[in-house]
């Protein structure tokens, strides 16, 4: 990449974040920081780079899925109140775009506690490019991607793979039960929740013993959750 197009990304990706500030979509130092720091372009390949910088889904190539908005990744991050040291799992990594800006949040590259991301796709091929696109800009050991079906949680069904954090990027008919089990108490679960055509963004707190407090934050559009726990694969 030649120098005057890294000055270009920079300031595409600073004018999207002033005006994702100026809307209320950006609220804290911590998001601001990760999506002026993570390229969208990266994750795009041969996508024109200012349309790179739009606030719109857009599509991931030959895979029928999109990478989400850029608000709706403001709007996510700032609502799952993250914090260096915690534990995240994301169902549904796409592109990795959405991957990085969640590593951004909960890991440090100083002194300070470092977390982890765990991301789940379906989609081999977007586990593979997401996986690549990942390493290449330097979070291969800060995000660990997985093939899988994540209604049903992370797969290797080991007990003790609970978690801080949970966000899906994929709309659901309803809150996966193995998501519930894996969270641990005190934990935000982020997912949009409806029919296929729309959902409400649903905001669910794991209080201690398990209990559950649903809150509806704002009408999103998301590509279908598929699997066994989703909608139907058909
Ligand atoms: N966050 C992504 C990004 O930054 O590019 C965009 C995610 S895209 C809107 C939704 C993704 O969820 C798609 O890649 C789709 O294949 C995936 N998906 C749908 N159902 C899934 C399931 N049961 N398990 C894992 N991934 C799933």
């Amino acid at each position: 990449m030649g120098e005057n197009s890294v000055n270009e990304s920079t300031l595409l990706r600073r004018r999207l974040v002033e005006k994702l500030i100026k809307d209320g979509m950006i609220k804290t130092e911590g998001v601001k920081h990760a999506l002026l720091k993570v390229p969208r372009e990266e994750f795009l390949p041969k996508m024109e780079l200012k349309r790179c910088y739009e606030d719109t889904p857009l599509p991931l190539p030959g895979t029928g899925q999109t990478i989400s908005a850029p608000h709706m990744c403001a709007i996510m991050l700032e609502e799952l109140q993250l914090f260096p040291g915690l534990s995240v799992l994301e169902v549904g990594t796409g592109s990795g775009y959405n991957s990085a800006l969640l590593a951004e949040m909960v890991t440090s590259s100083g002194k300070g506690p470092t977390g982890r991301v765990t991301t789940i796709e379906r989609i081999g091929e977007l586990v593979d490019s997401a996986s690549l696109n990942l390493k290449r800009l330097g979070y291969g050991d800060k995000v660990n991607v997985v093939l899988g079906d994540g209604t049903m949680g992370y797969p290797s069904g080991v007990q003790e793979e609970i978690y801080d954090r949970i966000v899906v990027t994929a709309g659901a008919p309803t809150v996966p039960r193995q998501l519930q089990i894996q969270a641990k108490d005190d934990a935000i679960l982020l997912i949009p929740v409806g029919d296929i055509f729309s959902q409400k963004l649903t905001k669910v707190f794991k209080k201690s013993g398990g209990k559950l407090e649903t809150k509806h934050l704002c009408d999103c559009v998301f590509v279908p959750l598929l699997g066994s726990d989703g909608h139907p694969n058909s």
